[in-house]
C-alpha cells in the first residue's frame, strides 16, 4: 500500500503512522529523514541539496522531487511506503503522481486526521516543559506531582511562547491554508480518507484501519 499521512500539529499523526507501518511493514518516509540521508550518502542530488541549506537557501521542488523519486526506488519501498511531509503542495503532488505512474503504481490512500481546532488548542496549549532535563508535562493529561516544578529535579517549569492559545491557533490555521489546496487535490483523484482523530489511540488506529479497507 503507497500511503500519505496528513495531518495539523497535535492530531497524533507521528504515532498513528509508526502504527501503521509496523502493521503494514512498510517503511515510513519523511522528507526530512530522505534530505539527510541523501546528503550522508553524498548522492549528487544530496550534494546539491547541501550546498543550498548550507548557503541558508530554500532547496527547490525539482531537487526535493528527485531525492524523494530515489527513496521511492529503493528496494525496502517495493511493497508499499508511508510518506509523512511530502507532498505539501499541489505541484509536489502532481509530481508524486507522476513518478508513481512511471513506475506502475499510484497513491493508493490519503489519511487525512481531523481533529476539531479548538481540541488542538488545548492539547497543545497546556504543555510545560523543565528547562533542566525537558521533561514535558501538561496542564490536564500530565499534572506535575508539585504545582510547576518537575517531579525529577524540582525545577521551575516553563511554557514556550509557541505554545501559547492564540499563538497555537494561527499556527494552525497557517497549517490549514497551507493544505487545503493538498486535500483538495486527493479529493479530486478520489484517494482521500477523511479520519476523526478525537479519540484514544486505539480508537483512532481502528477508524484509520477501517477507513483503509484493513479491519
Ligand atoms: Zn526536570
Amino acid at each position: 500500500m503507497n500511503l500519505i499521512f496528513l495531518g495539523p500539529p497535535g492530531a497524533g499523526k507521528g504515532t498513528q503512522a509508526q502504527r501503521l507501518v509496523q502493521r503494514l511493514g512498510i517503511p515510513q518516509l519523511s522528507t526530512g529523514d530522505i534530505l539527510r540521508k541523501a546528503v550522508a550518502q553524498g548522492t549528487e542530488l544530496g550534494k546539491q541539496a547541501k550546498s543550498l541549506m548550507e548557503s541558508g537557501k530554500l532547496v527547490p521542488d525539482a531537487l526535493v522531487n528527485g531525492i524523494i523519486e530515489g527513496a521511492l526506488a529503493e528496494p525496502s519501498a517495493a511493497n508499499g511506503f508511508l510518506l509523512d511531509g511530502f507532498p505539501r503542495t499541489v505541484p509536489q503532488a502532481e509530481a508524486l503522481d507522476a513518478m508513481l505512474r512511471r513506475r506502475g503504481k499510484r497513491v493508493d490512500a490519503v489519511v487525512a486526521l481531523e481533529v476539531p481546532t479548538e481540541v488542538l488548542v488545548s492539547r497543545l496549549s497546556g504543555r510545560f516543559t523543565c528547562p533542566k532535563c525537558s521533561s514535558i508535562y501538561h496542564s490536564t493529561t500530565r499534572l506535575p506531582k508539585a504545582d510547576r516544578l518537575c517531579d525529577n529535579d524540582g525545577a521551575a517549569l516553563v511554557s514556550r511562547p509557541d505554545d501559547a492559545p492564540d499563538r497555537v491557533r494561527q499556527r494552525l490555521l497557517e497549517y490549514e491554508q497551507k493544505t487545503a489546496p493538498l486535500t483538495g487535490h486527493y479529493n479530486r483523484t478520489g484517494s482521500l480518507r477523511r479520519v476523526d482523530g478525537v479519540g484514544s489511540v486505539e480508537e483512532v488506529e481502528q477508524r484509520v484501519l477501517r477507513a483503509l479497507g484493513i479491519s
